[in-house]
C-alpha cells in the first residue's frame, strides 16, 4: 500500500528542509501539469509503511488567485491526500496559521508542524503545543527543521495519524458569527445534495466570499434557487455587518486566530510588549474611519514643513543664484565675451538650471519625510488603509504601494507594480500612477504657489497632490468599468512594527534621491536647457527668445489651443512641451526663455498669469503626460499600446480639468 501526503506552509517557514529531512536523498523534481512550477515528489519508509511525500508550493491562503494557490487547493481536493502536514513558521504564528484554518475547511486530515522554534524562543515567543494540539484537534509537532531537530517524531506522528485517522474537530473548532453560521449551514445543506469534489462547507463559505470560480461551479450545476438564496443571504449579512463579505470572513477568522494565538502562546518578552504597542497605535491609525483623514493630516504637516521650512531656504539659493548671474555676465563682459557667451551662460544655464536648483530645499525635505514614513513604518500602514479605500472601489490593494512609491518618482512605481500578480491589476495601475505627483513637479507647484497664493501656499500644494490621488481613484473606478471588467483579489500584508526611524538610513535615503536629482539636474536637465536656448536665439539675429525664434514659433502654434485654460502664450506652451522631457524642465524653461537672471522669475510670473490661470497650470502640469522616462518605462513593463493610451488619456484630462478649473475659477474669483 502506498500512501500519498502533501506538505503545505507559507513560503520560508521551512518546508523544502522538512522535505529533505523526511526524505532524504529520495527525491525527485518534475513540473505540476501544464505549468512550470516545480513538483517535487520524495518517499520515506516508517514503522513498515512507504509514505509518499509531495511538496506543494508555498502560499500564504488558499484563494486561488495565484498559480500556486490553484496548484495547492487542487492537489488537496482533487487528489486527497491521506495527510496534509502543515508547516508553520513558529515565529510568524499568527500569520501562519491562516493557512492552517483554510486547509482545515478543505480536509480534516491535518497536521500542524511548528517549525523555526529555535527563532521563536530567541524572540520570546513559547508556544504550548499541547494546547494548541487540543483546541485545533489536529496532531502538533515541533521541529528545528535545518538542524534535523524534531523529524523523527514528526514520522512518528505522521505515521500515527495515518493509522489511526483521529477525526479533527476542524468544523467545531471554528465557528463564525452565528449570523453567519445560519447561512452557512442553509447553504450547506442544499450544496450537500449536488455532490461537488469541494466539501459542502467549503463551497459554502466561498459562495459567501463570492468567489468567481466556486460560483460558475456551482451555479451551473444547481438550479437558480441556490443562487437566490446565496445573493439574498450576501446582501442581509453586508447590510447587517457593515462590511463586504470578503472582509468580514477575513476578520473573522483573522480575529480567530488572535485569539487562539493569545490562549497558547505562553511567554511574551519585551519584543511582544513591543508589538502590543504596536497593535495599540495601529488601531488608531489604520483605524477604518480614522485612517484616511489621519494619513491625509500626514501628508498636511508634510507639506507645511517642505514649504514653510523649505521656502525660506529657497529664497537664500534664489538671490544667490541671482548675484551669481550678474556678476559672471560682469566678469565675462569685461573681458569681452560675445553677447552669445554671456546669454549661453547666464540665460541658459544659470536661468534655466539654476532655475530648478533653487527648489534642492524643498525636494530634499520632501524625500526627507518620505525617509522618516518609510523608516518609522507607517507607510505600510497607509498603504494599508489606502488598500481598503481602493478595495471598496473595485481595484487591487496592493495598487497602493506603487502609488506612494510613485510620490517619490513615477518609475520605480510603475517598476514596483510587478508584484500584482493580476496582469490586468497590473495595467490598470499602471495607468493611474502618473497622476501621483513625483517630486519632479513639486518645484513648479513651489514656484507658482509661493508667487500667487503666498499665504496659503501650502495648502494649495496639499490640494494638488490630493487631486492627483481622486483623479486617480477615478480613473481607476473609470477604467475598471471599461477596459478592465472582473473582480480583484484581496491583499494580505504583514505590517512591520513601528520603531523610531534611524538617522543613519533615513539621511542615506534622503541622500541617495537628492543627489540623483542633481544628478539629473546637471545632465538631462543641463542638456534640455541648452537646447532651449539654442532655440531661443535661433535663427541668428533674431532677439534672444522673442516670438520670432524658432521656440517662439513653435509655442505661438500651441499657445492657442491653451488658451481656455488661462495660459495662451508661447512662453507656457513650450515650456510644457519641453517639460515631457522632465517635469522640472517645465521652469528650467522659464528660466531660460524668460532669461531669469537679471529678474527672478518670481517677480515676472505675474506679469504673465492670474491667480486662476497659476492654479489652472499647476493642476495642469500635475495631470498632462507621464515624462520621457515615464513613458518609456511603461512601454517596456505593459507595450506601446498602454504607453500611448497612457500619454493619450492623461492630456485630454489635463486640459479638461484645467479648462474647468480656469473658467470654474474665474466664475468664483
Ligand atoms: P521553504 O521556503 O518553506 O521551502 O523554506 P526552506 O526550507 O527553504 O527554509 C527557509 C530558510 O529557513 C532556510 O535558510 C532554512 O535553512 C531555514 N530554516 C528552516 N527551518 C529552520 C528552523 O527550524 N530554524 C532556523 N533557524 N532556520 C530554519
Ligand atoms: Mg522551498
Amino acid at each position: 500500500m502506498e500512501i500519498t501526503i502533501a506538505l503545505a506552509g507559507n513560503p520560508n517557514a521551512g518546508k523544502t528542509s522538512i522535505f529533505n529531512g523526511l526524505t532524504g536523498s529520495h527525491q525527485h523534481v518534475g513540473n505540476w501539469p501544464g505549468v512550470t512550477v516545480e513538483r517535487k515528489e520524495g518517499e520515506f519508509i516508517h514503522g513498515n509503511i512507504k509514505i509518499k511525500v509531495v511538496d506543494l508550493p508555498g502560499t500564504y491562503s488558499l484563494t486561488p488567485y495565484t498559480i500556486d494557490e490553484r496548484i495547492a487547493r487542487d492537489f488537496i481536493v482533487k487528489e486527497k491526500p491521506e495527510l496534509v502536514v502543515v508547516i508553520a513558521d513558529a515565529s510568524n504564528l499568527e500569520r501562519n496559521l491562516y493557512l492552517l484554518i483554510e486547509i482545515m475547511q478543505l480536509t480534516k486530515k491535518t497536521l500542524l508542524v511548528l517549525n523555526m522554534v529555535d527563532i521563536a524562543e530567541k524572540k520570546g515567543i513559547k508556544i504550548n503545543h499541547q494546547s494548541l494540539s487540543k483546541i485545533l484537534g489536529i496532531p502538533v509537532v515541533k521541529t528545528i527543521a535545518n538542524k534535523g531537530v524534531g523529524i523523527k517524531e514528526l514520522k512518528d506522528k505522521i505515521v500515527e495519524a495515518i493509522k489511526n485517522p483521529q477525526e479533527n474537530v476542524g468544523e467545531g473548532s471554528f465557528l463564525f458569527n452565528e449570523r453567519i453560521e445560519l447561512a452557512v449551514s442553509e447553504i450547506r445543506d442544499r450544496v450537500s445534495k449536488l455532490r461537488l469534489i469541494f466539501p459542502p462547507r467549503f463551497i459554502a463559505l466561498k459562495l459567501l466570499e463570492k468567489d468567481d470560480e466556486i460560483r460558475e461551479l456551482v451555479f451551473s450545476k444547481a438550479d437558480n434557487g441556490l443562487r437566490t438564496v446565496v445573493d439574498a443571504w450576501i446582501a442581509r449579512l453586508e447590510k447587517e455587518l457593515g462590511d463586504d463579505m470578503a472582509s468580514i470572513l477575513a476578520a473573522e477568522k483573522y480575529a480567530f486566530i488572535h485569539g487562539l494565538y493569545n490562549e497558547v502562546v505562553e511567554l511574551k518578552s519585551s519584543v511582544e510588549r513591543q508589538i502590543d504597542i504596536t497593535d495599540r497605535v495601529d488601531r488608531v491609525l489604520t483605524n477604518r474611519y480614522l485612517g484616511i483623514p489621519l494619513f491625509l493630516f500626514i501628508m498636511w504637516i508634510i507639506f507645511q514643513l517642505v514649504f514653510k521650512v523649505g521656502n525660506p531656504l529657497a529664497d537664500i539659493i534664489d538671490k544667490l543664484m541671482g548675484s551669481l548671474a550678474a556678476l559672471i555676465s560682469e566678469v565675462l563682459s569685461k573681458w569681452g565675451a560675445s553677447s552669445y557667451a554671456i546669454s549661453f551662460i547666464t540665460d541658459g544655464i544659470i536661468g534655466g538650471v539654476g532655475s530648478v536648483l533653487v527648489f534642492i530645499p524643498n525636494i530634499m525635505l520632501l524625500f526627507l519625510a518620505i525617509a522618516i514614513l518609510e523608516d518609522s513604518g507607517y507607510m505600510a500602514r497607509a498603504a494599508f488603509v489606502m488598500d481598503k479605500l481602493m478595495h471598496s472601489l473595485g481595484l487591487h490593494g496592493k495598487s497602493a504601494i506603487p502609488m506612494i512609491v510613485s510620490f517619490g518618482c513615477n518609475i520605480p512605481g510603475i517598476l514596483a507594480t510587478r508584484t500584482l500578480k493580476s496582469e490586468k491589476d497590473r495595467i490598470l495601475t499602471i495607468l493611474i500612477l502618473p497622476l501621483m505627483s513625483c517630486s519632479a513637479r513639486l518645484p513648479i507647484y513651489v514656484l507658482f504657489a509661493s508667487v500667487f497664493f503666498s499665504k496659503h501656499a501650502a495648502w494649495v500644494i496639499f490640494s494638488l497632490y490630493l487631486l492627483g490621488i481622486i483623479l486617480a481613484i477615478l480613473m481607476a473606478a473609470i477604467f475598471k468599468k471599461t477596459l478592465f471588467r472582473g473582480e480583484t483579489s484581496p491583499l494580505i500584508m504583514e505590517l512591520p512594527p513601528y520603531r523610531i526611524p534611524y538617522l543613519k538610513s533615513v539621511w542615506l535615503s534622503t541622500w541617495q534621491r537628492t543627489s540623483m536629482f542633481l544628478k539629473k539636474a546637471g545632465t538631462f536637465i543641463l542638456a534640455t536647457v541648452v537646447l532651449v536656448w539654442i532655440f531661443s536665439s535661433l535663427p541668428l539675429g533674431v532677439d534672444y527668445a522673442s516670438p520670432e525664434s524658432i521656440i517662439g514659433r513653435i509655442g505661438a502654434v500651441f499657445a492657442p489651443i491653451l488658451k481656455p485654460a488661462g495660459f495662451g502664450f508661447w512662453q507656457a506652451a513650450v515650456s510644457l512641451i519641453f517639460g515631457f522631457l522632465a517635469k522640472e524642465v517645465v521652469i528650467g524653461t522659464m528660466g531660460t526663455v524668460w532669461g531669469a537672471s537679471e529678474e527672478s522669475l518670481r517677480n515676472i510670473l505675474p506679469h504673465y498669469f492670474s491667480q486662476v490661470s497659476a492654479l489652472s497650470f499647476m493642476v495642469f502640469s500635475l495631470i498632462y503626460v507621464p515624462c520621457v522616462a515615464a513613458v518609456a518605462t511603461i512601454w517596456k513593463e505593459a507595450g506601446a499600446k498602454w504607453a500611448l493610451i497612457s500619454i493619450a488619456y492623461s492630456m485630454l484630462l489635463a486640459y479638461l480639468v484645467s479648462v474647468l478649473v480656469f473658467n470654474i475659477g474665474n466664475l468664483i474669483f
